[in-house]
């Protein structure tokens, strides 16, 4: 009997694959590699403050501290550059935005995140005309580079690349089991495929699209990540991603035309520069209602776990997220309410 079968391979499933082998748990990952994940199709930005309301994310400087050590622990394990710290440069249209910004680089909290002094030169490759913000302490995690990077490095005999059967899993007390293979407990990890799972689909997980845009803009800047009202964020080779949208109404994975446009409008407002779209695409975020994570165990199956809703945030939030499921799972320890999903159990009880 191996240790846990995880069913899906984005930042949630490799988290918690990371904290098994980290202590020498045997599992197995099932992921359907024609299902297109939120997590292959992110920015990769880790950032803990919300620029748009200058407050921080919810325990943001617990889960960037984790984050920070623990992508640095992996790559020399994995042999790879997976996290380059970057600053955020937050574009100003106008002038009277820099007061809001100095109020916020006072606040606690942003403090340690948002530089007092403004930046009021402009660049010729950028439209604003009032300067820019920084943000440091930050960084962006190559998230594709990571998941490839530790597949690689397994036994492919821990990976079976298909659609998990549901109907296929057979539930006991002590163990469960799943076409012949028997572990002592599951750990859906699957974004916002959840919406399939029998088991977890009474959780309110709304989920939002997200279109973005791959450009090619060989004069913009690669030393930092451009947020105006996208943001534009380097990833080598003259290559920078431009997103995103966020749609509550359409949980397709097709890009759209409106969903171009209003990214080629917004890209046009920022760039001064010469560029090419390479690519259009979409993905599903798995949010909350509530904007918080989706941890815990099943009410009635005391071996059936889930680590899901990591929203917006995935990058920032899924290693401690995952230390937290895993010191449940071991030791019992409790999860923190917040982000527990028996704070749900009222939607378990009656369904809708
Ligand atoms: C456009 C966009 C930009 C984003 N930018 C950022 C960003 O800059 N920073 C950030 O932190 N977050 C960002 N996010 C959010 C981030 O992508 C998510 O928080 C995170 O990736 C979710 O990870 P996950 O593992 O829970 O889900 P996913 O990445 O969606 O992974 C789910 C996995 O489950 C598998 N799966 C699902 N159902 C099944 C099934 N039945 N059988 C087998 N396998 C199954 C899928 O194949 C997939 O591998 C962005 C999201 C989008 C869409």
């Amino acid at each position: 009997m191996i240790d846990s079968i995880i069913v899906g391979y984005g930042l949630a499933g490799f988290n918690i694959a990371w904290q098994m082998s980290q202590h020498q748990k045997e599992f197995l990952i099932i992921s359907d590699p024609t299902f297109k994940g939120a997590s292959t199709n992110a920015a990769g930005v880790c950032n803990p403050t919300v620029l748009k309301r200058y407050t921080m994310a919810w325990n943001g400087i617990d889960f960037l501290n984790y984050a920070k050590a623990y992508y640095k622990n992996i790559e020399p394990e994995l042999d790879n550059q997976f996290f380059y710290p970057l600053p955020i440069h937050r574009i100003f249209y106008k002038e009277v935005e820099h007061n809001d910004w100095i109020v916020a680089s006072q606040r606690e909290g942003l403090t340690s995140f948002l530089k007092s002094e403004l930046v009021r030169k402009t660049t010729t490759t950028l439209k604003n005309k009032a300067g820019y913000g920084i943000v440091e302490g930050l960084g962006k995690l190559e998230i594709n580079t990571l998941l490839k990077r530790y597949k690689e490095t397994r036994d492919p005999n821990q990976f079976l690349n298909e659609s998990f059967d549901h109907s296929a899993l057979i539930i006991s007390k002590n163990s469960i089991e799943y076409k012949g293979i028997i572990a002592k407990r599951i750990i859906f990890c699957e974004g916002f495929g959840l919406k399939q799972n029998p088991w977890f689909d009474y959780l309110p997980l709304v989920g939002s699209k997200g279109e973005y845009l791959i450009i090619k803009a060989p004069k913009l800047s690669r030393n930092q990540i451009i947020k105006g009202s996208v943001f534009i964020s380097p990833m080598g080779k003259d290559l920078f991603w431009v997103g995103a949208s966020f749609s509550r109404n359409d949980k397709t994975n097709t890009p759209t035309v409106e969903g171009n446009s209003w990214l080629v409008e917004k890209l046009n407002t920022l760039l001064n520069t010469p560029h090419e779209i390479v690519k259009h695409e979409a993905a599903v975020r798995p949010t909350v209602i509530g904007r918080k994570p989706l941890l815990g165990v099943h009410p009635l199956h005391s071996n059936m776990f889930i680590l899901n809703g990591l929203g917006t945030r995935g990058v920032l939030m899924a290693p401690l997220l995952s230390k937290w499921l895993m010191k449940y799972i071991d030791e019992g320890k409790q999860i923190p309410n917040e982000v527990a999903i028996n704070r749900f159990e009222s939607y378990f009880s009656n369904p809708k």
